[in-house]
């Protein structure tokens, strides 16, 4: 079955310097390199690495311009189907800036949504109108919040069913629950939307069944290196993750969010799906990068 992401694409623009610059200070040699990001295309790339060919469909916008240009371009590569991105006219791409110093790794980045804010409910309407019976959808917090709880609705009126990964961490809206099979918050977003601070097997009980009582039947709790909760008010477990030598867990969490979609679409039950989503993630974390980290189905497979 196929899975449909919708969300949001940035560029993300990276100087690799000595150290952070100062308020008002010109910092010189700097390295430079360029990147396909942003949560959605990230879990649309990760899950088109795992799916069978032709399966990923991404709903977003892009800049009208050479970056909006670009990310189609990278997004057809990996074998998306961009039938639901959009160019924005007149807009600029979403931009992420980022200053990494090179000798403590510490960043600093500041983003420009661009047309990421002009993803609007018709957007979501149009490819939705096309979702085969059984498609999995994908959504996060980077797009507009009235957009993305207008596309939960509107896919769990056509029975389909609606994973959230509530990235960036913010509120959400009563009732919102009700039109999710899963949602995915890592610790940091489970916080958020809890008050418990998750660390360990107790506190994400504690934080699941919190959420259960805010209407959300089904979550998934990312727990970094500790892998990850689930729970369905029915049942409930840690998955431990593979022991692996981390290297960067850039993207880690698009990478678990695009394998857990690939796996319920292709009928997997919950655990499965979990199991198979901590495998992918943890490859992803032994190599450098975010979408350069994203493993394939091959390399999984065994
Ligand atoms: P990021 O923001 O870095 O993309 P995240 O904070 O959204 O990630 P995490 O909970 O840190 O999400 O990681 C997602 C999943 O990746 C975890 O549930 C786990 O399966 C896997 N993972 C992360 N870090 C490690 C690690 N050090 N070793 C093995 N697996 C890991």
């Amino acid at each position: 079955m196929p899975v449909l992401i919708i969300g949001s694409y940035n560029i993300d623009l990276v100087v690799r310097c000595p150290r952070l610059p100062a308020p008002g200070e010109t910092l010189l040699g700097g390295t430079f390199a360029q990147h396909h990001g942003g949560k959605g295309a990230n879990q649309a790339v990760a899950a088109a690495r795992l799916a069978t060919a032709g399966q990923v469909h991404f709903v977003a916008t892009v800049g009208d311009d050479e970056f909006g240009r670009q990310a189609l371009t990278q997004l057809r590569a990996e074998g998306v189907n961009t039938a639901g991105v959009r160019v924005a006219p007149g807009q600029p791409s979403g931009v992420a800036l980022i200053n990494v110093a090179t000798g403590t790794g510490e960043n600093s980045i500041s983003v420009a949504a661009g047309a990421n804010e002009h993803l609007s409910p018709a957007d979501v309407d149009a490819a939705l109108a096309d979702a085969a019976a059984g498609t999995v959808v994908v959504l996060q917090l980077e797009t507009p919040l009235p957009t993305v709880i207008h596309a939960a609705r509107q896919a769990a009126a056509r029975g389909l069913r609606v994973i959230l990964n509530p990235a960036p961490a913010q509120p959400l809206p009563a009732g919102l629950g009700a039109d999710l099979y899963a949602l995915t918050p890592n610790e940091t977003e489970a916080e958020t939307l809890t008050g418990v601070r998750v660390s360990d097997a107790v506190t994400a009980t504690l934080a699941a069944d919190r959420l259960h009582a805010a209407g959300f039947g089904r979550v998934v709790l990312t727990l970094g290196a500790q892998g990850a909760y689930w729970s369905d008010g029915t049942g409930a477990a840690l998955v431990a993750a593979p022991a692996v030598p981390a290297v960067d867990t850039t993207a880690a969490g698009d990478c678990f969010t695009g394998a857990l979609a690939v796996t319920l679409a292709e009928g997997h039950a919950l655990p499965e799906a979990v199991a198979f989503a901590c495998r992918a993630a943890a490859l992803a974390v032994t190599r450098p990068g975010a979408q350069a980290s994203l493993p394939t189905r091959a390399e999984l497979s065994g």
